[in-house]
Formats: structure tokens, C-alpha cells, sequence
């Protein structure tokens, strides 16, 4: 690995809450990527939704395989910067380790249900679980994952939670910035579900080739497919054009960031949390961005199947809210144990942490 002298540096961690031996075969990042993967709450991603709901259709992604497709494009863009591959990888495979089933329309319900205990926000969320909530190491609480992947998966923070949460939180009292790894994930998200949003929606019939013409870069794109490609299907037609969208933004945004640190010059990870984003779009390409999440939003997840879809989660997630409030007892064992919190939260915890078919047949028992 070519690390430049801003990136992470496994070897200058800030450590791990649970000071631990060092190993001889990886290096902590990629220790902290294996605890990940090995973890009970990555294999659960497999069945929740990304947009659409699991059961719709075995060609949909997942929240599974959306998350490795952010730590693919995040180490394409780590490795042109210079920063680090394996701290990517670990901060992309853990950052969606919160989400409730049923993706935004759960996490809403959710937040709706804790409104007057405090909210539910699903980024805060994937920390307690990496720190709180996985309970199959004997020595300590969570995965005890590096200080630099936790502060990659925290992307927002209120203050109120900032407060909190310790050396963790500062940042966001302080207005710093997290390491260019960190930048690197969040932006690598929104590129990956800003194109395979707009392939499912195709795959699904939501969406059609005529009204993503209105989008200029898809247009601009699928023009020069056509030409090179005059008797591609339109599945291979669409392909082609993301494929193309996702390689003008991917070097669009390694170019555009690269000026940004040459022209600021950081010497160590300091420097870089001190400055500002340096991890960015070019402008025109922030607008294409813009324009496909508008797009997006308008299209696919205003879509009449996605709202009743969004209208069933809203109601498995209440169902399943009140009937554990109702009777704490009912929970199971190991969650009635987390006695550091209030009921509400572990209630949430136990809905959050469910797949999206579990939680549909227990609210059906249950209701
Ligand atoms: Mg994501």
C-alpha cells in the first residue's frame, strides 16, 4: 500500500477502548474489518432492504451488498489518493450495521416511536452496535473496533449525542473534520445507491430509459453507448450507462480531491482534521449528483409500490414497538440483560437489529 503522509496510519492508531496485543498477521484495520464481517449484525444485512423490500425479488440489492459495493468503490478511490485501502473497507462493510429493516421507512417509523425517548437515528445507531451491542467476545462489550473506524462509521452526530458519547463525539463539538478515509466511505455511499437506485428502478419496472433521458449525465452517457453499441437490449443499454455515469464521477471526484490536497498540503492526519472537506465533487459534477437524487426521490421512492411498501413498514415497526412496550417481558432474555439503558431503547435496539422477514412475521403473531 502507497500511504501518503495525510492518510491513516494503522501503525499510529489512536487505539481501541480495550488495549489489545498486537498481531503478527494483519494489521488493526484489517483486524477490524474481520471483526465485521464475523459479526452478527453484517450477516443480517443479507435480508433488509436497501429500497426494495427483500421478498419483492432476489435481483434487488440489499443492504448486504450495497455495503460491499461502498467498500469497492471506496478502495478504488483510496488507493489513487494514497490513503488507506483496509480503513475504508472496515468504515464501508460497518456503516449501515444500524439500519432497521425496511431501509429509510423503518428507520422513520422507529424514530417516530422513540420521538419522546430520545429519537432513533441509524448512523448513531451502527456504533452502538459495533460497541454496545455485539456480545460474542468474552473480554469486553462490542467488537472494540480502532478509534479511526468508529469515528468513520459516526458520520452525524447532534450535539445533545455528541455530549455523550466521549472522545468519539468531539468532533462534532469542535466543527473538525474525520479522516480522508472517512470522507472517502460517505461519499462513496452516495455514489454507489445513486446508481444502483436508479438500475433497480429499471429492474423493477419503476423506472424506464425515456425518463432517465432527463437526467443530463445519463443522457450524455447512454448516447455514447448507443453509438458504440447500436443493437444493445436495453438491460445492456442501462448497464453501460451507469458503468459510464460511475467512471466519470468516481475520477471525477479522485481528481477534484486530489487538486484540493495539493493545494492545502497536509503533512499528517492533524492537518487534515483541521481543514476542511477535502474530499469533494467538482461543482458540476455535485449537480449531477444532485440532480439524480432529486431524480430519485421523485421517481422511485415517491413511487405508489414504494409507498405502500413504506406504509406496511410504518406498521410492522409500531406493532412491534407497542407490543414490546407494552410488556418488557417479552423481550428476549439477552436484551432484558442490557440494564445500563432505559426499555424504550432496548426495545429499539431488538427492532433494529431484526431482518426485514422476521420482523414481518412477528408483528403478524403478534398483532
Ligand atoms: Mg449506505
Amino acid at each position: 500500500m502507497n500511504l501518503k503522509p495525510y492518510a491513516a496510519n494503522d501503525l499510529k492508531s489512536l487505539g481501541r477502548i480495550h488495549k489489545e496485543d498486537v498481531s503478527s498477521l494483519r494489521n488493526e484495520f484489517q483486524r477490524d474489518r474481520d471483526r465485521i464481517i464475523h459479526s452478527t449484525s453484517f450477516r443480517r444485512l443479507q435480508y433488509k432492504t436497501q429500497v426494495f423490500v427483500n421478498h419483492e425479488g432476489d435481483m434487488f440489492r440489499n443492504r448486504l451488498t450495497h455495503s460491499i459495493e461502498v467498500s469497492q468503490i471506496s478502495r478504488g478511490i483510496a488507493r489513487t489518493l494514497g490513503c488507506h485501502e483496509d480503513l475504508v473497507e472496515a468504515i464501508a462493510l460497518a456503516h449501515d450495521l444500524g439500519h432497521t429493516p425496511f431501509g429509510h421507512a423503518g428507520q422513520d417509523a422507529l424514530h417516530d416511536c422513540m420521538r419522546n425517548f430520545g429519537g432513533f437515528e441509524h448512523n448513531l445507531q451502527s456504533l452502538r452496535v459495533v460497541d454496545y451491542l455485539e456480545s460474542h467476545y468474552a473480554a469486553h462489550k462490542g467488537l472494540n473496533l480502532t478509534f479511526e473506524t468508529r469515528e468513520g462509521i459516526l458520520k452525524h452526530c447532534s450535539r445533545t449525542n455528541a455530549k455523550a458519547l466521549g472522545d468519539i463525539g468531539k468532533r462534532f463539538l469542535a466543527g473538525t473534520r474525520p479522516s480522508l478515509e472517512a470522507q472517502i466511505v460517505n461519499l462513496a455511499d452516495e455514489i454507489a445507491y445513486c446508481h444502483h437506485d436508479i438500475d433497480d428502478g429499471v429492474r423493477s419496472n419503476i423506472l424506464d430509459l425515456k425518463s432517465l433521458e432527463e437526467l443530463q449525465l445519463f443522457n450524455a452517457c447512454l448516447k455514447s453507448v448507443r453509438i458504440r453499441y447500436p443493437k444493445a437490449s436495453n438491460e445492456q443499454l442501462v448497464h453501460e450507462t451507469i458503468r459510464r455515469m460511475m467512471q466519470h464521477i468516481i475520477q471525477d471526484l479522485c481528481e477534484s480531491s486530489q487538486r484540493q490536497i495539493e493545494k492545502m498540503k497536509p503533512q499528517c492526519i492533524d492537518d487534515i482534521r483541521a481543514a476542511n472537506h477535502l474530499i469533494n465533487f467538482s461543482s458540476k459534477t455535485a449537480r449531477d449528483i444532485q440532480a439524480i437524487k432529486k431524480f430519485a426521490a421523485v421517481n422511485i421512492y415517491q413511487h405508489p409500490r414504494i409507498l405502500t411498501m413504506s406504509d406496511h413498514a410504518r406498521h410492522t415497526i409500531t406493532t412491534l414497538f407497542n407490543y414490546f412496550l407494552h410488556d418488557f417481558t417479552r423481550l428476549p432474555e439477552d436484551y432484558r440483560r442490557l440494564k445500563k439503558d432505559k426499555p424504550e431503547r432496548i426495545i429499539a435496539d431488538y427492532i433494529a437489529g431484526m431482518t426485514d422477514r422476521y420482523a414481518l412475521a412477528l408483528s403478524a403473531r403478534v398483532a
